[in-house]
């Protein structure tokens, strides 16, 4: 049988264990598995462009799991009732080529995004880093405040974002959440403000252009820039300038995908970045000195799914989620009759017609 997670279970599970803590598990899990990227099968999504969004396909396999992950990207949704983005995916086990798991991936993402974040930070950022401005304050934002409050000690946010309606739901989220009651929030009236004093600035807003949400100005050495929005061929949030002064290093997750995705896709082909499997590893430095702006060209790899969805797998085998098997695959006495076993006299859909 095939299991299925919903977004009442993740809830759930989310609600027992704490935002924090589950992002935190999640990351290790995240960390774990770039630390054996050789193992995994990689390449660039494959993705649907349409004047409005886009809908991609991310698959990957360490060669005894398989996953992929349908995610869209719409960031005019928002203005009919819609999430701008939604997702689900499936687990499989690569010996049979059977679906293990078929679960809701839209509020995971946006755990694994956040922990994915603050995983690059930990690595990336100056360990003193205490204060965070906080650029778009849609579905994603609060999931990245929990994330860097819990993993990098982040005590301040400095939140803006171009809809005072979106600041205005994410500050009354955040101090409803008992784990953030030490956090202390300022609203900005600006991009540049909520930069200013910021040790770390987080970009996770959803336009489909080429926005300039930072320019070189707001930018100081020893910043570290968590670029999220960022994530489609057009779809970019740091002015080129920015990738282009002298202390910036740029951290991507997997080169082939971010050239077309990222930041980067703004500069030439030969731009020096570094992979995180890399630093993860240790086979590539973080941070060099204080005075480095590391630049996270976060897109979203297929790997941080993958992760989620086994994390998801154990604890379900665990018990820690109800499980809820889903009628995906036939199973058969004999595997070589689909038709008898499906179709056939005495099967439910046979019976059924009989009756009729
Ligand atoms: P959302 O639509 O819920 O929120 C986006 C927010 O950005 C909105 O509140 C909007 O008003 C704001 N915004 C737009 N332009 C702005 C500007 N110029 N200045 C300040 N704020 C601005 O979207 P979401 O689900 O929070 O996703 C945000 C972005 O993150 C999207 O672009 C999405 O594609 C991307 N994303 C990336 C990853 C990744 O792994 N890198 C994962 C998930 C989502």
């Amino acid at each position: 049988m095939v299991d299925y997670i919903g977004v009442a279970d993740v809830t759930r599970l989310i609600q027992s264990v704490g935002p924090g803590e589950f992002i935190l598990r999640l990351a290790d899990e995240i960390l774990a598995d770039y630390r054996r990227w050789s193992e995994f099968e990689k390449s660039a999504r494959l993705a649907s462009h349409s004047p409005v969004g886009v809908i991609e396909l991310m698959p990957t396999s360490d060669g005894r799991l398989f996953s992929f992950k349908y995610v869209n990207g719409h960031p005019k949704n928002t203005a009919a009732g819609l999430l701008t983005v939604t997702a689900f995916g499936v687990l499989a086990d690569v010996a049979t080529g059977y679906p293990l798991l078929l679960s809701e991936l839209t509020v995971t993402t946006a755990l694994r995004t956040a922990a994915m974040s603050a995983l690059a930070a930990r690595l990336l950022a100056r360990p003193d880093s205490r204060s965070m401005a906080l650029i778009g304050n849609g579905a994603q934002s609060e999931f990245q405040a929990i994330a860097f409050h819990r993993m990098l000690g982040i005590r301040e946010l400095r939140l803006y974002d171009v809809d005072a309606g979106a600041t205005a739901k994410l500050e009354r989220n955040l101090h409803a959440i008992a784990e953030l009651g030490d956090l202390r929030v300022v609203r900005t009236g600006s991009a540049a403000e909520a930069c200013r004093g910021a040790d770390i600035v987080t970009t996770v807003t959803a336009d489909k252009r080429n926005a300039v949400i930072l320019t070189p100005p707001m930018v100081a050495p020893g910043m570290h820039l968590n670029a999220v929005g960022g994530d489609c061929p057009g779809k970019t949030e740091l002015h080129a300038d920015v990738l282009r002064m002298p202390e910036a290093r740029v951290i991507v997750e997997y080169e082939p995908q971010s050239r077309i995705e990222g930041e980067i896709q703004q500069m030439p082909p030969d731009f020096p970045v570094t992979e995180f499997a890399a630093v993860a590893s240790g086979t590539a430095p973080g941070r060099t000195s204080a005075r480095d702006i590391t630049i996270f060209d976060s897109v979203g790899f297929a790997l941080e799914d993958f992760s989620a969805l086994r994390f998801l797998y154990t604890l379900l085998e665990e018990r820690r989620i109800e499980r809820r098997p889903i009628d995906l695959v036939p199973r058969l006495e004999d595997p070589k009759d689909l038709f008898g076993g499906t179709l056939g006299a005495g099967t439910p859909m046979r019976r059924l017609r009989k009756s009729a």
